[in-house]
Formats: structure tokens, C-alpha cells, sequence
């Protein structure tokens, strides 16, 4: 209880002295959203004369997909899959592993796998509640490696697929020794100055966040972020948003969530009909827990990154 009490504190005072929103963000909801219907659509393209609508959404996606009667449910189908995502920052806020932060990748990747697993076996089931919640958790995971590490700055085109496959290393993850960042550079307010040595070597790498960190190692940044010394919250590299460190990746960031999120949901389709199932693409309302948001989520924040910044709230 206590614990919580300081947490909503925490969230509070984020959200009073946080830099105003830019326009141009996208959330961990708007990503996984879009995740899911452009998946979809790639599932409902094997149907006969499926034209792919515009603008994508979930009425005009039922209808394409010649579900009309099942857009609410698809709808609901969505949002607790989000929910369960923007939970794993409520759930987990200090973990590094659920976020990707400070180098943890097989850590992170664990999750992930184990989560992948556990959908796979709910599937087989047809216990597609549980299914769902794995894979709100795990898609969080997955889509703050694009904000948190230094994927897109290495100048990669697609996403990391190591993450979803067990055989497949992490390519290039920095050892504990590596230096990263030139914590050093005078503050440009365009965040943390990777080090040439790392982007010229392909190196991996995430920002610590919180506590303090390994000499040279990058920071997350942002006003929770103390890692780099007080005063110099903004020297990190995450793209949570258009205004963190490098908010100038955040877009591409963003993308690469999108498109690593879909991969994820091709590698858990066994059949068609289960993957409408689980995305509640169905005749029956998807079951599960799961609460509307309040609206202290869409303020920006750290403990809610990538995440929970723009001005969707989920409502139901
Ligand atoms: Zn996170």
C-alpha cells in the first residue's frame, strides 16, 4: 500500500514537471494497435476479394474481413490487449528487463520467449484470456527495445528478430566494461552523445535508468532519471516520445515497435480462426480482466514510457 502511495506520488510529480507533450508521439496503445490491424489485415488478405480498407481501423476492418457483427468485440479484443501492455509499467515500473533498460537483452529477451511459450501452450488450449494477458505483457517488452536501446541510432532498417527466436543471438551486445556514451559533451539538449567507436562497431547498448549507472554507460533520461547526475536528467537516449532525449528517433522508433510486433503476432498464428480468437475478431466478447485506465496515463512519464504519452486513454 505504501509502495503504491509512493508510486502514485512519483507519477504525480512526473507528470507536474514534465516537459508539455509534442503532437506527433505514439504510445504503447497507438503501437499496438496499429500492430494488430495491420496484422489482421495481412491474415484477412488470404480471404476471398479482401481489399484492404483505408483508413485501417477495426469497423472497417471487420467489414473487409466480412465480420461486420464482430467490430465491437475486435475493439475490446484491442484494448485489453493494451491494457495488459501499459500494465507491465504499473506492474514492473523498476525492473529493467521489462523494459530493455541498462543492457539487460537476454534478460529481456527471456521474457519474452518464456511469454511466447506460455501463448503458444493457452492457445493450444483455446484459453485465449490468459493468451491475451501474455501477450499485452510481452508486446511491451518487445516495443520499448526500440525506445530504450540503441537499435535504430545503429542505423538498423529492421527489427532486432532475436528477441522472438531463441536460436537466434542478440547481435553485437556491449559487455559490462564497454564504455557507450560520452557522458563528458556539454549538454546540447539533444540527449546523451553515443560514442563514434559504438556506432562505427555495431555495438549494442540500452540507457540505465534511476540509480546510478557503470562509468560511460548511456543514460535512459528524463525527469526520474538521475542516472547521469542531477541536473542533467536530459542527457539519456531513450525515443519514448517527440520531447525525450533522442525524441528526434521517435518516429522511427515507433515504426520499428510497429513491425517488430507484427512479426511477433505472425509467429504465434497457428490458425486463422485462433488468432481472430485471441484478438477478439470473433462472435463471442473477449473474456478477461482488465480496467479502464486512469487518466493519470495520459500524462507523460518515465515509469509509463514509450508508452502512455499521447492523449489516447483507453475507455471502454
Ligand atoms: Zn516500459
Amino acid at each position: 500500500m505504501r509502495s503504491a502511495f509512493l508510486l502514485l506520488a512519483l507519477l504525480l510529480g512526473v507528470h507536474t514537471f514534465h516537459i508539455k507533450e509534442k503532437p506527433n508521439s505514439k504510445n504503447h496503445q497507438d503501437i499496438t494497435k496499429t500492430a494488430i490491424l495491420r496484422a489482421t489485415a495481412k491474415v484477412c488478405e488470404s480471404l476471398d476479394g479482401f481489399k484492404k480498407p483505408e483508413p485501417l481501423n477495426t469497423k472497417t476492418l471487420a467489414k473487409s474481413c466480412k465480420k461486420d457483427a464482430f467490430a465491437s468485440n475486435f475493439e475490446t479484443g484491442i484494448k485489453m490487449i493494451t491494457y495488459y501492455n501499459v500494465q507491465t509499467d504499473t506492474d514492473h515500473p523498476f525492473s529493467e528487463k521489462y523494459h530493455f533498460d541498462s543492457e539487460s537483452f537476454l534478460d529481456g529477451k527471456a521474457l519474452i520467449i518464456k511469454g511466447l511459450e506460455d501463448i503458444t501452450a493457452y492457445m493450444k488450449k483455446k484459453n485465449f484470456e490468459d493468451a491475451r494477458k501474455r501477450l499485452g505483457q510481452i508486446l511491451h517488452t518487445l516495443q520499448d527495445f526500440y525506445s530504450h536501446s540503441n537499435w535504430i541510432e545503429l542505423g538498423n532498417k529492421e527489427p532486432c528478430t532475436a528477441l522472438i527466436n531463441l536460436e537466434e543471438s542478440i547481435p553485437n551486445p556491449a559487455d559490462e566494461k564497454t564504455e557507450t556514451c560520452d557522458n563528458d559533451t556539454p549538454n546540447t539538449n539533444t540527449g546523451a552523445k553515443i560514442k563514434d567507436t559504438i556506432l562505427k562497431d555495431k555495438i549494442l547498448t540500452s540507457g540505465y535508468f534511476g540509480k546510478s549507472k557503470k562509468k560511460g554507460k548511456c543514460s535512459h533520461g528524463g525527469t526520474l532519471d538521475l542516472s547521469t547526475g542531477i541536473g542533467r536528467s536530459w542527457d539519456g537516449i531513450n525515443k519514448d516520445a517527440g520531447d525525450s532525449s533522442h525524441g528526434l528517433l521517435h518516429l522511427k522508433a515507433a515504426e520499428m515497435a510497429i513491425a517488430a510486433s507484427m512479426q511477433l503476432l505472425e509467429k504465434i498464428q497457428t490458425s486463422n480462426d485462433d488468432f481472430f480468437r485471441l484478438i477478439g475478431l470473433y462472435k463471442d466478447k473477449p473474456k478477461g480482466e482488465w480496467k479502464t485506465h486512469f487518466s493519470l496515463f495520459s500524462s507523460k512519464s518515465r515509469v509509463s514510457d514509450a508508452s502512455e504519452s499521447s492523449n489516447e486513454v483507453i475507455d471502454v
